[in-house]
């Protein structure tokens, strides 16, 4: 974890998104101000009220030692206010009029009541405007994070775990949302607040207020120190959120293996190990926080505590003939201006806490995207001359043994070979490559003499379809999945790729066809069943090469035969790099290329091979004497990749 953490972290994060809604931001701050301004100065009218209607005529100069002065400023012009509306009626007479009292009266419940219209209106349009601009930002970062996560190759994807990613783009990123909503709100409001009460305070007894000001590094330091344990705490916390999120996610995944070997309560106590370590880090930066809290609330409490002490000191004194109602706004101003920088110092350690998750997020957006549209890309529509790996090399990362190297392999159009070999011996890498769902590190593909990483990305997809090990359906109707393979593609189209695929008498069975839910039918779908749609929709895409990874799950005859058959459809007339695991699939094909730790071992027609009595005639023996037309590779489901998308 890179040690850079700061507030900064989560500001670069969110700038690229805010950056485009400045006039926004702009009336957030000044609606932010205006709603703190009203509450503010309606405590000034309780100066005139004391003087012009409770109790007039008792108002006594206090002496400049005092600390206390009046606030000319606003006195003034209120008393030039009610002098124009009392029509030049004499304000320094010591008697006052009940007509007057009453007139002043008018004036300052109209002008109390125009400013709570106007902090209310404004508090209105800035929750509802910074609300908009917080959520709208983080909208567009999940949907940026998105579209980033989804351009990355499958090389990432591999060795990414879902419930990590998962618990970064929800929970991370909800994290995020509070973070900005506490910008935008507290990080303005709060400290307008407190400046606004402050200053208020200050006029009103200049010297009391400066014995605050010089007391504030009290408060300040100890936060400062507070808020980075917050920080590191917080990464902690989330970091061990999403393991524990991993954690759940892989044992509802693999719900059927945890069942079948009896292993529940395994997992639900690895469950736990992972919980209890995220609430362990979780409390440590909770503490943090809660002494934040704590702390502030000495010093504001704890504060005016001592504060009383000089004030009543001098007032028993006489030292202090003070203007009681400046006093009162004094202290009101004063537990204003606390609760607001108690809400600030709230706010400022939500937003410490959600720096972890912006690194987090940060480290996604870092991620390179490795798989790019050249420059100037090569149109394509046909497999041309054929394919060729060149050398072809991968590793997943630079420590890491090469997946697959020097592989020098042509696959000639309409020519179906088959990529045989035990698991890890790089067959799926290899897909992969030829997908493009990657590139590789050393050499090169070729099709039709071009290097695949000047093909037009979109031509290359319309020209391969993939057919996954693990039938992946989406949460759509069984038609919708279908045409997933060709957008657009009318319903006549779909009956007959169904069709093509062994598919179409079942589908019609049900009780809404096409249109039935594979939620809902999901029960109802079996293996094979979930294969043949996936087929229909390669049928449906019509690409010259077809990538298929063979299932190595057993069905029942009767489902394999269909399978089979639809496979064989799928496949006449096309050229097909085939990872094959059953016997029947790899003699039908032209040439079988065996691969063994990431080498090409050999190559040749199943006849040629069977006689050179290396690898492959080992895998065949195996298979002979486990009883023929089953699987040849041995590749546990357990080890199966997340499904990979059906076309490249
Ligand atoms: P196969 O399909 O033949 O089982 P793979 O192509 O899946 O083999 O894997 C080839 C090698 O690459 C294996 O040694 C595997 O451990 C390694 N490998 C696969 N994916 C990754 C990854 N994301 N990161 C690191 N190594 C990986």
């Amino acid at each position: 974890m890179k040690t850079k953490t700061s507030i900064r972290t989560s500001w670069r994060l969110i700038w690229p998104f805010l950056k485009n809604r400045v006039v926004a931001m702009f009336a957030v701050v000044v609606l932010g101000l205006l709603a703190s301004v009203g509450p503010t100065a309606i405590l000034f009218l309780l100066s005139p009220l004391w003087k012009y209607v409770l109790f007039p005529g008792q108002e006594v100069e206090l002496p400049e030692s005092a600390g206390v002065v009046p606030s000319d400023f606003i006195s003034d012009s209120f008393d030039r206010l009610l002098g124009w509306v009392a029509e030049g009626r004499d304000l320094n007479a010591v008697e006052f009029p009940e007509e007057f009292r009453t007139t002043a009266l008018y004036v300052i419940v109209g002008l109390a009541f125009c400013l709570a219209l106007l902090s209310a209106s404004s508090q209105f349009a800035f929750t509802m405007l910074s609300r908009w601009l917080s959520l709208r930002v983080v909208v567009d970062l999940r949907l940026s994070l998105a579209e980033h996560l989804m351009s990355l190759s499958m090389g990432y994807h591999r060795a990414r775990r879902f419930g990590d990613l998962m618990s970064r783009v929800s929970a991370d990123v909800e994290k995020l949302l509070s973070t900005i909503q506490n910008m935008l709100r507290d990080f303005i409001e709060k400290p307008a607040n407190a400046i606004f009460a402050f200053t208020a305070a200050f006029i009103a007894a200049p010297r009391l207020g400066l014995g605050i000001l010089i007391a504030l590094p009290l408060l300040a330091v100890p936060i400062g120190v507070l808020s980075r344990k917050i920080r590191k705490r917080s990464t902690k916390s989330l970091t061990t959120l999403g393991a524990s999120v991993q954690a759940m996610t892989q044992m509802f995944q693999g719900v059927r293996t945890v069942k079948a070997y009896r292993a529940e309560a395994r997992e639900t106590e690895a469950f736990r190990t992972v919980s209890e370590k995220y609430l362990k880090h979780t409390m440590g930066m909770v503490r943090a926080i809660a002494t934040t809290d704590a702390w502030t609330l000495l010093f504001s409490q704890g504060g005016l505590a001592v504060l009383l002490l000089p004030i009543g000191l001098l007032t028993i004194n006489g030292d202090l003939v003070s203007d009681p109602s400046k006093l009162l706004i004094f202290f009101l101003m004063m537990s204003r201006a606390y609760t607001s920088v108690k809400g600030f110092t709230k706010a400022y350690t939500k937003v410490q806490e959600s720096v972890g998750a912006s690194e987090r997020l940060q480290e996604i957006f870092d991620e390179k995207v490795d798989v790019v549209e050249a420059d100037q890309p090569t149109a394509i529509s046909s497999l041309g001359t054929g394919i060729r790996f060149e050398d072809v090399g991968l590793r997943y990362g630079k420590e890491d043994d090469a997946a697959l190297d020097s592989i020098s392999l042509e696959i000639k159009p309409g020519e179906t070979v088959a990529v045989v070999g035990p698991s890890g011996s790089g067959k799926s890498t290899l897909a992969d490559l030829l997908c493009r769902f990657m590139d590789p590190t050393s050499g090169r593909i070729t099709v039709d003499g071009v290097d695949l990483r000047q093909l037009s990305r979109d031509d290359w997809s319309a020209t391969c379809a993939h057919v996954d090990q693990v039938p992946f359906l989406f949460h759509a109707s069984i038609g919708e999945n279908i045409r997933y393979g060709k957008p657009g593609a009318t319903n006549a189209e779909i009956e007959d790729a169904a069709k093509a695929a062994n598919i179409h008498e079942f589908i019609e069975s049900l009780p809404q066809g096409y249109d039935t839910d594979v939620a809902d039918a999901g029960g109802r779908l079996s293996g094979g069943q979930r294969q043949r749609i996936v087929i229909a929709r390669a049928v449906l895409r019509d690409a010259p090469l077809l990538i298929l990874d063979e299932a190595t799950s057993a069905l029942d005859t009767e489902s394999e035969v269909k399978v089979q058959d639809a496979l064989d459809r799928l496949m006449a007339n096309r050229t097909v790099l085939v990872i094959a695991h059953r016997l029947s699939t790899i003699r039908n094909a032209n040439r079988i290329a065996v691969l063994e730790d990431g080498e090409l071992v050999e190559l040749g027609t199943h006849d040629e091979l069977v006689k050179s009595d290396k690898t492959y005639s080992r895998l065949h023996s195996l298979q002979s004497l486990s009883g023929g037309a089953g699987i040849l590779t041995p590749h546990s489901q357990a080890e199966s990749h997340p499904p990979a998308s059906e076309t490249c």
